[in-house]
């Protein structure tokens, strides 16, 4: 039997439920409020929280029943080339989807899933909840990943 783990031996579309949960670091980058340029098609990320994240955990608060109160929550499974092309660099599916691998900070590399926070990946404590945020000044709270 193969020593690799999972996510080398296997490819996206056959990971069981449980492992392709195991994949998700918990960053909660793609629960942000995201703006799409109506012309080019580009999508732009926020920080400011979907309305059902934990802002301080980055979890969703209600994720089993997530699609009946967020009718535009995206479920990233099955994972195509649109859906890649909007997810952070660091999320891992659009990582392994990528060839990239796992990075060091993942905590199904590092064992601790801390490292997520340490490296610089989570929101946590850094968006701010939708109800906070006036639909018009979304535009003003938009973000680059590499200026976190
Ligand atoms: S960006 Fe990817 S790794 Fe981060 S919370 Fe979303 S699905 Fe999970
Ligand atoms: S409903 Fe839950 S999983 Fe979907 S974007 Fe909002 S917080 Fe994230």
């Amino acid at each position: 039997m193969s020593s690799e783990p999972f996510w080398q031996r296997k490819s996206l579309d056959e990971l069981s439920d449980a492992e392709w949960e195991s994949l998700c670091d918990g960053c909660g980058r793609c629960c942000m409020q995201k703006l799409q340029d109506a012309d080019e098609g580009d999508v732009y990320f926020t920080d400011v929280a979907c309305r059902l994240l934990d802002t301080d955990s980055c979890q969703c608060t209600d994720y089993s029943n997530r699609l009946k109160h967020v009718e535009d929550c995206v479920s990233l499974r099955p994972l195509d080339e649109q859906k890649i092309s909007w997810l952070p660099p660091s999320c891992a599916y659009r990582r392994l989807a990528l060839g990239e691998g796992l990075a060091s900070w993942h905590p199904l590399i590092s064992g601790d899933p801390l490292t997520v926070v340490t490296a610089g990946i989570s929101m946590s404590g850094r968006c701010k909840p939708e109800n906070e945020v006036p639909v018009h000044e979304l535009p003003a709270h938009i973000i680059e990943w590499h200026d976190l």
